[in-house]
């Protein structure tokens, strides 16, 4: 096989050498416990203090109000959980949408098997939250309104300014995963009104089991560990130092080169999305095609399986992925297709790519060279298309 082409960064993305550097002296010559007295554990200490206003600072926060965890998915359970727990006195009552990722729609669920209730907002064809629809869903027993930056799988971008007025004008928490956003696009947790985010290490050329939660001053959460002193006596466990300084590492870098990433991908972006759609019959655009990451392409092609797709593309050495939710186990049609409207066979016959500032053109233009003919020759083999084309001659 050839050179490997990965279009599956919104799955997880490699490490950068940067990154890999800077945390390798934190599991080698500098491998103390930050909590520890001596003069090089308090180095360290002071290091993992940096980390915290280096993210801080990205997202226009203070030091205090970042909290390490392992992943997005710890984030997004903690301020789910946490601020549902802390405030059961004011109420029982959450909102997030339909289209959110497992992690923060399992996250609901297990509070609905402990009395909660949930409302799951709708979104239109593209995958926007209707900002009217949640300002009628807002009840007085309202505590959290859940709504991720960017989804994970169409890429469309919500309107979280927009939605977070509509929280504060009804005093309610705005918790905002941002798992596929942050260290991609611009962030300002102030100018946004955003009081709790979840980001994950893994997708912007950090660690696996990296990642933290925002959350702003004088929220009412829960702790997420009970231990030790560790974030702020919040989150207890010793620190994850390597991974750590290494996320930092990975989001300094993404933001000073943020700008020229997000033009080099939306360029990638767009070329492929106009030749597949051009150059394959019954292809569409699932999500936005304005309001989307600059990374993700999602496409929609009739009378074919996703997974077969995939196999083919596996064979020329390409890494995507497909609508549905093969990864948990099971060949469900993914629920955010279903979301925005697409009839279960339509949504097993969509591919997902995700590309990233390493990708080249030359890497697009193998996928759209190939892509036609896969196309083709797989629905050669489907009685769908045999039909489709009898009854249309
Ligand atoms: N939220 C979104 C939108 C995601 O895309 C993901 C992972 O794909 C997660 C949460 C979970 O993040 P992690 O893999 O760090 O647990």
């Amino acid at each position: 096989m050839g050179k490997l082409i990965y279009m599956d960064n919104a799955a997880t993305t490699f490490v950068d050498k940067r990154v890999l550097d800077a945390m390798t002296p934190y599991l080698t010559d500098r491998c103390f416990n930050p909590s520890s007295i001596y003069d090089g554990a308090q180095d360290v200490h002071a290091d993992l203090d940096n980390a915290r206003a280096t993210i801080a600072k990205t997202l226009n926060a203070s030091d205090r109000e970042i909290y390490f965890t392992a992943c997005g998915t710890e984030s997004d359970n903690w301020a789910i959980k946490g601020v549902a727990h802390a405030n059961a006195d004011k109420g029982k009552h959450l909102i997030t949408s339909k289209i959110e990722h497992h992690a923060v729609l399992h996250s609901m669920a297990a509070l609905e098997k402990e009395g909660y209730e949930v409302t799951y907002l709708d979104v239109d064809e593209n995958g926007f939250v209707s900002v009217d629809a949640l300002d009628k869903a807002i009840r007085p027993d309202t505590v959290l309104v859940s709504i991720m930056y960017a989804n994970n799988e169409i890429g469309t971008i919500e309107p979280i300014k927009e939605i977070a007025e509509v929280c504060h004008k009804h005093n309610v928490y705005f918790h905002v995963d941002a798992v596929q956003a942050y260290a991609h696009l611009p962030i300002d947790v102030k100018e946004l009104g955003i009081d709790m985010l979840s980001a994950s290490g893994h997708k912007f050329n950090a660690m696996k089991g990296t990642g933290f939660l925002y959350i702003k001053k004088g929220t009412k959460i829960q702790n997420f560990m009970d231990g030790g002193a560790q974030e702020f006596k919040k989150r207890a466990g010793t620190e994850n130092v390597a991974g750590i300084i290494g996320m930092a590492k990975a989001t300094e870098i993404a933001h000073s080169e943020m700008k020229e990433r997000m033009e080099h991908e939306t360029k990638i972006r767009d070329y492929m999305i106009d030749r597949i759609l051009k150059e394959i019959p019954y292809s569409k655009l699932n999500g936005d095609r304005v309001k989307r990451l600059s990374n993700n392409l999602n496409i929609g092609f009739e009378f074919i399986e996703g997974e077969s797709m995939l196999l083919a593309l596996n064979d020329l050495g390409v890494c995507a992925s497909s609508g549905s939710a093969c990864t948990s186990g099971s060949l469900d049609p993914s629920h955010v297709l279903l979301a925005i409207g697409l009839p279960h066979e339509k949504a097993h016959g969509s591919l997902r790519l995700t590309v990233s500032h390493e990708t080249t053109m030359d890497d697009a233009k193998l996928v759209c060279d190939n892509l036609p003919k896969i196309v083709e020759r797989l629905r050669s083999m489907s009685p769908l298309y045999e039909d489709f084309v009898k009854k249309n001659k």
